[in-house]
């Protein structure tokens, strides 16, 4: 790909998303989040030909949040294979908000999918009969290429001290009888992995392994099945964005997960990741920068998911 084109892109990406942040806000649910600096924006792209072209606050550690959820479902689906993981959590888009309990209440035995708090609680649930915390630090270093990912210990307090929404979603689910392990540890996991500290680079990183179908292309090394990396690819373009996942499809064609934080993960199929930071979210929690950011890149770079290729076939 030109390298020219993408400087180009990033570029005006970037005053695009800087435009946008005024009509956002920082999230304060979780009191530690609320003293980021709005204003603050960076992008990363990190292509599958090693090539990293970044700009702003690229930098920035911030903690993951949600994007921790592609990385739980990739363990869990290498650990327990498909069948058991979507026997407990389904794969549809949900159509409510990230933190809700309402349709998981009244409609169904099973979260809808494993990018909502319920459907993340319970791959945490999963997970933590099988592995600590400190080798889910070891595995998200490693996929995210990125030694420096550490738990924010300031955000992992302020957001035990204030989830008595998650705590309801997790003694829902274990009404339901859907929890492996016991439900605080469960939750404990889940918080966890929300406050690892990663940037938009270790984003970029992390979406450029899932774009190389799993595989570090510096060493050949594997780090996640082929057959994992193509179904967390799908839950993210379907589920990615909490019930804005339809709009930001259509309008980007790039599978996204976003995080409250105001991090975004992208995957561009065998060609790049891409990692956005900035704080300031809209009402659905997603970052307001990413959607004229993204489909900006997406429309420059011509990757969108369904773009009529420039090649003969
Ligand atoms: N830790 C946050 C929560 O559970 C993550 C939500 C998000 O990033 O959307 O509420």
């Amino acid at each position: 790909m030109n390298n020219r084109k993408i400087i180009k892109a990033l570029q005006e990406a970037m005053i695009l998303g800087k435009k946008e942040i005024p009509k956002g806000r920082v999230a304060t649910y979780i009191p530690e989040l609320a003293y980021r600096d709005k204003n603050k924006l960076g992008i990363c792209i990190h292509t599958v030909n090693s090539e990293v072209y970044r700009i702003g606050d690229f930098n920035e550690r911030f903690t993951i949040q949600s994007i921790s959820k592609v990385i739980s479902l990739c363990k869990a689906l290498e650990l327990f294979g498909p069948e058991y993981v979507f026997n407990y959590v389904g794969m549809e888009p949900s159509g409510e908000a990230y933190n809700s309990l309402v349709e998981l209440d009244l409609n169904h035995n099973r979260p809808y999918n494993p990018m909502i708090n319920s459907g993340a609680i319970t791959v945490a649930g999963m997970l933590c009969n099988e592995i600590s915390f400190d080798e889910m630090i070891d595995y998200t270093r490693k996929v995210c290429l990125d030694k420096g990912i550490e738990s924010d210990r300031l955000t992992l307090q302020s957001e035990m001290d204030n989830c008595a929404r998650n705590r309801a979603i997790a003694y829902l689910l274990e009404s339901k009888g859907i929890m492996a392990s016991d439900v605080e540890d469960s939750l404990l996991l889940y918080t966890q992995m929300c406050s690892l500290s990663v940037t938009a680079k270790s984003l970029a990183s992390f979406g450029m392994i899932l774009a190389n179908d799993g595989v570090n292309p510096q060493n050949n090394e594997r780090l996640i099945s082929s057959d994992v990396a193509r179904t967390v690819k799908t839950i993210m373009l379907t589920c990615g964005m909490y019930d804005g996942s339809g709009e930001f499809a259509v309008l980007t064609g790039i599978p996204t997960k976003s995080g409250v934080s105001g991090g975004l993960l992208s995957v561009v199929d065998m060609k790049m990741g891409i990692g956005v930071y900035s704080p300031a979210v809209d009402d659905k929690g997603n970052c307001i920068a990413g959607r004229p950011i993204l489909g900006h890149i997406s429309k420059e770079l011509k990757i969108h998911l369904f773009q009529q290729q420039e090649t003969d076939l």
